[in-house]
């Protein structure tokens, strides 16, 4: 399959009204990342696509036939890695950050079933997995690969998810739009976003993680790239629920009340958080009237399952 910008993998950008969007006098549409998949299954798709996109191109032009990359047991980018080394004829190295539970959980029987070759590590070797000794362990008892970081994020992937900017520019009509949200986990695909968006737009990020160290590592990020421009962007910090992973009820009633009303289903760890937070500042009178606001679904619905099956059938599919 070419993997080059095909026509058919532009995700659609939908509308979502509703009475507080009209009493607030916002327009909110949203970036249907989550649909933009090669293998339905709900993994290789949202940023994660994006992200590994150049990668993979990357990884084939070096002439490598496996990827290697890292992860906890419930992790988006490994399911997303596993697939993609699946529908694109990589072999596929996963190192597993914990002990393996028998049986598996539903992300990585999924990872495993797509011929993943799952290894796992102890927390404090994970830990190590940046330093070179750990690195030169992994080559020699696994031979060549193309190393891919945790979460995906390297300047690769922020080519990637500038392409995200640019096509909401392309899809929206009247203009490019005030505002785009997106979550954060590393802040990889918010950096690349920024790179990708029209000079007026401000970008806002959600982080899913307690603390407000994303900023910097964002500034990194774009520090590291070719950006020069001179765009707002902000991240708030308000809304991770705790932490990752984190959750109170008024997030599950949230992501099931938008999945029945809106008719879009968001995950627990990403996207509900950040629609949370989209809806809270749209409530709070955060944008003035007439803002035209996207939201980005940055996908993760592979996760609903292990989610639900650790905490009980929260989140209603
Ligand atoms: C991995 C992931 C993120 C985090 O993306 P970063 O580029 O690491 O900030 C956001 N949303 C979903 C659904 C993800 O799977």
């Amino acid at each position: 399959m070419s993997l080059e910008k095909n026509k058919s993998f532009l995700s659609p950008l939908e509308r979502i009204e509703g009475p507080l969007l009209e009493e607030r006098g916002v327009k909110l549409w949203m970036k249907r990342d989550d649909l933009l998949s090669e293998d339905n299954h709900h993994a290789f798709c949202g940023n994660k696509w994006r992200k590994l996109k150049y990668n993979l191109i990357r990884a084939k032009s070096e002439a490598h036939d496996t990827l290697l990359t890292f992860g906890g047991a419930y992790s988006n980018h490994i399911a997303a890695v596993a697939s993609a080394g699946q529908v694109r004829g990589f072999h596929t190295i996963g190192i597993i950050r914990g002990e393996r539970m028998t049986p598996l959980n539903p992300t990585l029987q999924f990872a495993e079933a797509c011929g993943m070759q799952l290894h796992f590590v102890s927390r404090s070797a994970y830990r190590n997995r940046h330093t070179n000794s750990f690195l030169s362990e992994l080559s020699h008892q696994f031979g060549d690969f193309f190393p891919i970081p945790e979460g995906g994020t390297n300047q690769l992937a922020l080519k990637g998810a500038a392409e995200l900017g640019e096509e909401i520019n392309q899809q929206l009509a009247g203009g490019p739009p005030d505002y785009v949200g997106v979550c954060c986990g590393t802040g990889g695909t918010l950096a690349g976003l920024i790179t990708g968006s029209d000079p007026q737009t401000s970008l806002l990020g959600f982080s899913v993680l307690k603390g407000d160290f994303l900023t910097k590592e964002v500034q990194q990020l774009l520090n590291e790239s070719s950006y020069t421009g001179q765009h707002s962007w902000h991240i708030h910090t308000q809304y991770h629920f705790g932490g990752y992973a984190k959750f109170d009820q008024r997030l599950i009633d949230f992501i099931n009340w938008f999945g029945e009303k809106k008719g879009i289903l968001l995950d627990p760890i990403y996207t509900g958080k950040m629609m949370f937070g989209i809806w809270d500042l749209i409530e709070k009178g955060h944008f003035p009237k007439g803002s035209r606001i996207v939201a980005v679904h940055t996908g993760g619905l592979q996760g609903i399952e292990g989610f639900n099956e650790r905490f009980g059938e929260l989140i209603k599919k």
